[in-house]
């Protein structure tokens, strides 16, 4: 038999591994922000989506750098303008993750991360469905809430009212695609990276459907 007939063209045989869309939800208080700068710091050319927000900034925030924080009318007008690849209303303010960027970072070959909430990231996953969805569970809830406590960025009530949403939060885990509990960070931040790594190489991702007669 020719060779020719078994190997298909080089170029074929190494080809450009995808850059992805990936979403990381999870429960306040949960590590999400934590994981991703770890994660980032290995991986710097990973583009993180700065939300937009019509929530008040904590002390230790800045604007543009966290979030864009916006006034109600100017976060509905991009809304209004589809400017927003999500958005949803969380914890009684809305966040969104601005299009144009995620767009860009995308055509750019780049990896792009959206540190979003479950019913953030159920509309990705309908508008963009190769998204990988990620879960994030705190070790247990006891944990949740000491570490809502310790990060001091909320009141009481506050804390109440985000540990008795991660329990609704939970329902969404069927329809995401990993779960990773955040007990050591460093085990969590690895995890990440093994499933970014696999997702890249899933040979959907690679190969289009109908040429799945390349080898013939
Ligand atoms: P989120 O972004 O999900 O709201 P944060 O990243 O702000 O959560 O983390 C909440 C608190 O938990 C912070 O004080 C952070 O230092 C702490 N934290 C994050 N991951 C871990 C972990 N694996 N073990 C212990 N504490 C953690
Ligand atoms: P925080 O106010 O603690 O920064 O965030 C509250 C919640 O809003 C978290 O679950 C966070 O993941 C979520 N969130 C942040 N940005 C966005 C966004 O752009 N879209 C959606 N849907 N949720 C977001």
């Amino acid at each position: 038999m020719r060779t020719e007939k078994l190997l298909p063209q080089a170029a074929k045989l190494s080809p450009t591994l995808p850059n992805l869309l990936i979403v990381l939800s999870g429960p306040s208080g949960v590590g999400k922000g934590t994981l991703v700068q770890r994660y980032l710091e290995a991986h710097p050319r990973t583009f993180l989506s700065t939300s937009a927000t019509t929530r008040l900034p904590r002390s230790c925030e800045q604007d543009g750098v966290h979030y864009c924080f916006l006034e109600i009318d100017r976060f509905q007008e991009m809304r209004k303008r589809g400017e927003l690849l999500e958005w949803a209303e969380v914890f009684g303010d809305l966040y969104g993750s601005p299009r144009r960027p995620v767009e860009k970072a995308l055509a750019e070959g780049r990896d792009v991360i959206l540190e979003i909430d479950v019913q953030g990231g159920l509309k990705v996953r309908q508008a963009i469905p190769e998204a990988v969805l990620l879960f994030v569970l705190p070790p247990t809830f006891e944990e949740l809430s000491r570490r809502l406590c310790a990060r001091r960025t909320e009141s009481p009530e506050r804390i109440e009212f985000r540990l008795q949403t991660a329990r609704l939060e939970l329902q969404a885990l069927p329809q995401y695609d990993y779960l990773l509990v955040n007990d050591r960070l460093e085990e969590a931040v690895a995890a990440i990276r093994s499933i970014v790594e696999a997702e890249r190489h899933r040979i959907s991702r690679i190969v289009p459907k109908q040429e799945g007669d390349w080898l013939k």
